[in-house]
């Protein structure tokens, strides 16, 4: 329920929407029109239709009385970005749905007066759940790290890949929420191309998380943060089509077509409409006046359901149908942690980021439930060491792992908490030039590299499946989605010099549709932000046929991707890091080699080789050069440099042919210590660093 913006007079307003203007308001009616093609369905929802008619009839209770409480969950599906609402704007959101379903708002008093007898408190409120499908408590929201947040696909999408992804990230509390005992909403960054769908209830659905969720953008919850009051009521519509209330102009028509005078929404007190897109007070091309201010149009100033919707919405929710009659029995109410007062039941806290350097503030946050009173925090090897703030800060200055402890108090009752190493402090820094080729390496080392992996346990690891050692996802099993993270210590950048940073990665889809990224940050400030210098997805990514099976690369199927110098040169900086990111999306396996942090040594793009490999390193006699030769080149030249760039010897100056090249270089007479070896040709050439023991 887009509010037709555009048509607003008001200047902010206009410039408020200018980015979302591919947004429909809702495609519920869409995506019925897509499933009613489906004969399987058409015949179980005529049937649910019917039912619902009779069951409207033959009950008065529908049509007021009770006060039914709907537990909610709201799933935000996020990928960092500002789709990660706050629950203060969710809790915004749920405040304005029981606004407007109890007839609490003011505006009210405004609708026309054709229509003011009319305006119906439906009697229905929403009540956030507490009690996960595990009985763990939590605070009604959950939160996955996924790209399924967001889809440009599809004008009529489907839910399913994002269901999907909160189901797999929320091991904690259990993936399958019951749609009879809570009202799932998904909030996500974008459902193809609508502010918000739903389905009617029907049994075709009875049980499905996607069937029965309400899908809405993060930017369409709430009147704050990243919404408006313009934008704050697509929730109430949608939930308006959860308890099977039609669109004014019927199930299944666009708004706007001039034949639809004809299509009724089945509910006697609101006039036949064709479609509204503005908010016209006296419209009424269908013969009679349109009551364009229900929730159920598109106008962007609803502020009404009717005494007719009312009855309709009340019928459904006492139906067996989809299992809409359980959710507010006061035994799943109980069951789910929406009735009663609310007591202590966890302690919890997080930080945004738990691998600082030395001396930087770390900002903690509480999550402990529910209405803890008091606080009392042990943070060892920090500065303060204890606290009796709700949010304090710490800041730790030596290296190394802390764990932080929380005591928490509510209503006579504490409940501790202890994270072991929940905080690293970072090592002192390398200095670049750094090269990493993971080749003397048993395990990739804890305190050079960190791994972050979200949603499942297959990450990052050392392999030396594809000729050399190299880091490597198995994705073979990966949930769709799923995110893991390689983060490098810091390093110190020359503040002279401009530095480059190149890697070698090897991937293959296993079908053309995969919509798998490999993207590079860097920070300058030791991870506290990120900036992203490199995004490979699809062609930039593929390096290799697709292909079913298990994939690992042969030499010649690697690439190597280059972050320039002039993109970095505001980063050099003590406390630069980088950060490779891996969203799944449905590929194979993926390999990462030969990350280069160059400091004074100078590259251009690497047309000539790739997948240089130095071992071992350190050596003593001899040091191995491998490198895949990509063409045939007249003169190339391999040399030896010490340290301030001294030529010290010449390894081979011919004709090479293209292919996987090995030269053994004697460094038997070489005094211990750091050394450079330059291959290429006279025009385009790299150094790698090398250590003589
Ligand atoms: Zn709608």
């Amino acid at each position: 329920m887009i509010k037709y913006i555009l048509l607003t007079p008001l200047l902010f307003v206009v410039s408020f929407v200018s980015a979302q203007t591919e947004v429909q308001p809702c495609s519920a009616h869409k995506h019925l029109r897509e499933l009613l093609k489906e004969e399987s369905f058409r015949k179980q929802y005529d049937k649910d239709q019917a039912q619902l008619k009779l069951e409207e009839l033959g009950h008065q209770q529908n049509k007021a009385g009770t006060i039914y409480t709907v537990p909610v969950v709201f799933h935000v599906l996020h990928n960092g970005g500002s789709e990660n609402i706050s629950n203060e704007q969710i809790l915004d959101g749920l405040r304005i749905l029981n606004r407007d379903f109890r007839k609490q708002n003011p505006d009210v008093s405004n609708v026309v007066s054709n229509f003011q007898s009319l305006a119906a408190d439906i009697e229905v409120e929403f009540v956030l759940a507490t009690n996960a499908p595990n009985g763990e408590c939590f605070n009604g929201i959950t939160r996955t790290r996924s790209p399924r947040t967001e889809d440009t696909g599809s004008d009529i999408y489907d839910g399913f890949d994002q269901v999907d992804a909160v189901v797999a990230g929320n091991d904690v509390y259990q993936g399958y929420w019951d749609p009879s005992k809570y009202l799932n909403i998904f909030i996500c960054k974008s459902i193809g191309g609508a502010a918000g769908y739903t389905n009617y209830p029907s049994n075709f659905y009875a049980g499905s998380m996607y069937g029965n969720g309400i899908f809405s953008l993060s930017n369409y919850i709430g009147s704050i943060g990243t919404s408006s009051g313009y934008t704050s009521r697509t929730l109430t519509h949608e939930v308006g089509h959860w308890i099977n209330l039609p669109h004014t102009w019927g199930s299944t028509n666009e708004p706007a077509l001039q034949t639809n005078c004809g299509s009724d929404d089945g509910i006697s007190d609101t006039p036949n409409t064709i479609g509204v897109q503005s908010c016209n007070l006296s419209e009424s091309t269908c013969g009679t006046l349109a009551n364009v201010e229900n929730y159920m149009d598109y106008s962007y100033c609803s502020k009404m359901f009717t005494t007719g919707q009312k009855s309709r919405m009340r019928t459904a929710l006492n139906s067996s149908i989809a299992g809409r009659n359980n959710l507010w029995k006061a035994s799943n109410l109980n069951e789910v942690g929406a009735s009663g007062a609310l007591t202590l039941c966890k302690a919890d806290f997080s930080t945004e980021n738990n691998l600082v350097c030395s001396g930087v503030s770390v900002p903690f946050t509480d999550n402990s439930l529910h209405n803890p009173t008091s606080w009392s925090w042990s943070f060892p090897g920090g500065v303060p060491s204890t606290s009796t703030s709700q949010n304090p800060s710490v800041v730790y200055s030596s290296p190394g792992e802390y764990s932080v402890s929380l005591m928490v108090r509510g209503s006579g009752d504490s409940i501790s908490v202890t994270k072991n190493q929940y905080i690293t402090v970072l090592n002192e820094t390398g200095i670049a030039p750094i090269q990493e080729d993971f080749e003397n390496l048993i395990i990739i080392p804890s305190d050079k590299w960190f791994i972050n992996s979200f949603n499942q346990n297959e990450t990052w690891e050392l392999t030396n499946a594809a000729s050399s050692k190299s880091v490597r996802i198995d994705n073979s099993n990966k949930t769709l989605g799923s995110i893991d993270e390689l983060i490098s210590t810091t390093t110190t950048l020359d503040l002279n010099l401009s530095a480059s940073i190149s890697f070698d990665y090897a991937f293959a889809e296993k079908q053309d549709d995969n919509s798998d990224k490999l993207k590079l940050y860097v920070s300058k400030d030791c991870g506290q932000t990120w900036v992203l210098k490199k995004s490979l997805s699809s062609s930039s990514l593929k390096t290799a046929p697709n292909t079913s099976s298990f994939f690992i690369p042969n030499i010649s199927q690697w690439k190597t991707a280059t972050v320039s110098s002039n993109s970095l040169s505001s980063f050099l900086e003590s406390d630069f890091r980088i950060k490779f990111v891996f969203e799944n999306g449905g590929g194979n396996n993926v390999y990462i080699d030969n990350i280069n942090i160059d400091g004074p040594v100078s590259i251009s793009e690497n047309n000539l080789i790739r997948k240089v490999k130095l071992y071992p390193n350190p050596a003593k006699e001899q040091i191995n050069v491998n490198f895949y030769n990509k063409k045939r080149v007249k003169q190339f030249v391999i040399k030896t440099y010490d340290v301030v760039g001294k030529e010290l010897g010449v390894v081979y100056d011919a004709e090479l042919p293209e292919g996987d090249q090995v030269f053994k270089v004697n460094i038997a007479n070489y005094k211990p210590g750091v050394y450079f070896i330059s291959v290429g040709n006279n025009a385009e050439s790299k150094q790698y660093k090398f250590i003589k023991e």
